[in-house]
């Protein structure tokens, strides 16, 4: 239609162009010039008429062809008085409503992929085909997953059978599954997995959330453990106070043994007593509610205290008992707390030191905080049970620590007390040359 009309006004000119021509090439002029002025006044309306209307036009389209690429920021130009003024206005006012819908929707996109990045569970979706349209970066980290999971079907990347059986069924059947991932190698992983089908999803079939319980599993299993070894611990001296109270029952022990059993007694009821006492410090000291009563404390003070209890039992087995501590040496720290971890080192030195060997207990001021060292030229500690000597019932030689009375808690004990103060141990330790253990309190 515009073209027709294009092509009119086209033929006027041309029209008016041919009569001017022959007007000057001497053909009768008035009515040949009044001609070609009516052809040229006609063109020149026909031009005046289109041009206001196409301009409207175009820019409708090319606001219109703007926002099929989509961008909706482009709008129509269309003058008020033109025909065209109310669809140029409509589409403008739903590029403008457009505009705000998608930057409401980018926005919200943008909350949603920060949400899901900052989360410490990793999530995962898959489309019904089974193909992963979707993952957080912390999935890629859990299960060091290379090149990204985004556009791998679920059972390539993941290879548990129970995992792989629950997002099957999940995806075939919908529901939810709730599955338990253990992973030894390389790293050993617990991981807990909800998969669930998202309610109204069009692209989503499956979402999975992975949770890491590595940590909680492990203290789980430590506290577990725990339990076990302290039942473990009392059960023993328990047996055989039972089994004597039995014997004794039935007059079956003659009056000359008497003597002997009521000593294993007494020293089986010591060490259930002993571990009870260790168990309910080790309790104290790990509960939140747990604080130290600091004071400024004489070092010497706190070792003599130690020492004199102690002094008995090295005496008993010739042990020389050495003191090297500066008089005016303080610190500060809870004076029962350093006094029990004092203790628990100087009763293991003497414990693991055969008769007529020698014990140093001494102190010295370093970086500003006190380290007070206990040596002994005991039995020495294998390299290899260094590291876990400060672990709860650890003993490197189980039966020879409990013959000589130990609850094997001493040193988690000192530890814990250490650490209270925000301070260490340190062991250093040769077998058959004697042990030196250290503890470092900071000013
Ligand atoms: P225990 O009550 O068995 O002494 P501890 O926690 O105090 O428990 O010590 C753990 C283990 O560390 C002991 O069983 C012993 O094998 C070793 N140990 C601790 N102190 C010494 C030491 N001074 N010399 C040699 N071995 C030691």
């Amino acid at each position: 239609m515009r073209f027709a009309f294009r092509f009119s006004i086209l033929f006027l000119f041309l029209f008016a162009l041919f009569l001017l021509v022959g007007v000057a090439a001497g053909a009768p002029p008035s009515g040949f010039f009044l001609l070609s002025l009516f052809f040229l006044f006609a063109g020149g309306f026909g031009y005046w008429l289109l041009r206001p209307r196409s301009a409207p036009a175009e820019s409708l389209t090319a606001a219109v062809r703007e926002m099929k690429r989509g961008d909706f920021s482009a709008r129509a130009a269309v003058p008020a008085e033109d025909t065209l003024a109310p669809l140029g206005q409509a589409l403008n006012e739903m590029a403008e409503e457009l505009q705000k819908t998608l930057a409401a929707l980018q926005e919200q996109k943008r909350v949603q992929d920060t949400t899901l990045e900052t989360l410490s569970e990793a999530v995962l979706a898959a489309d019904a085909e089974g193909k992963i349209i979707f993952a957080n970066s912390v999935l890629t980290s859990i299960f060091d997953l290379e090149g990204g999971p985004v556009g791998q079907p679920f059972h390539l990347v993941f290879r548990q059978p129970a995992l792989l059986s629950a997002f099957e069924k999940v995806l075939q059947d919908g529901g939810s599954e709730s599955v338990q991932i253990k992973e030894t190698f390389p790293t050993h992983r617990v991981v807990n997995v909800y998969l669930t089908v998202p309610e109204k999803a069009r692209t989503v079939r499956v979402v999975a959330v992975f949770t890491d319980v590595t940590q909680s599993y492990r203290l789980e299993q430590v506290r577990k453990d725990f339990v076990a070894n302290a039942s473990h611990e009392l059960r023993t001296p328990l047996a055989v106070i039972k089994g004597y109270v039995e014997t004794l029952e039935d007059g079956l022990i003659a009056p000359l043994e008497r003597k002997k059993v009521f000593a294993t007694l007494n020293q089986n009821i010591q060490r259930m007593g002993d571990l009870i006492e260790d168990l309910l410090h080790l309790s104290k000291l790990e509960s939140p509610e747990f604080t130290l009563k600091r004071e400024k404390l004489l070092v010497l003070d706190v070792v003599q205290t130690v020492v004199s209890s102690l002094k008995p039992q090295a005496v008993t087995k010739r042990q020389l008992l050495a003191v090297e501590v500066p008089p005016q040496l303080s610190l500060v720290g809870d004076r029962v707390e350093l006094e029990v971890a004092l203790k628990n080192l100087l009763e293991n030195a003497i414990h693991y030191t055969g008769p007529g060997g020698r014990v140093t207990l001494s102190a010295r001021s370093q970086n500003g905080g006190v380290e007070i060292t206990v040596v002994d030229s005991g039995i020495g500690i294998p390299s290899q049970d260094l590291g876990r000597i400060f672990e709860r019932f650890y003993r490197v030689d189980r039966s020879r620590s409990r013959e000589e009375g130990g609850t094997g808690l001493g040193l988690s004990i000192v530890k814990h007390i250490a650490e209270a103060h925000g301070g260490r141990v340190e062991v250093e330790s040769e077998v058959g040359k004697g042990s030196k253990f250290t503890l470092v309190i900071p000013g």
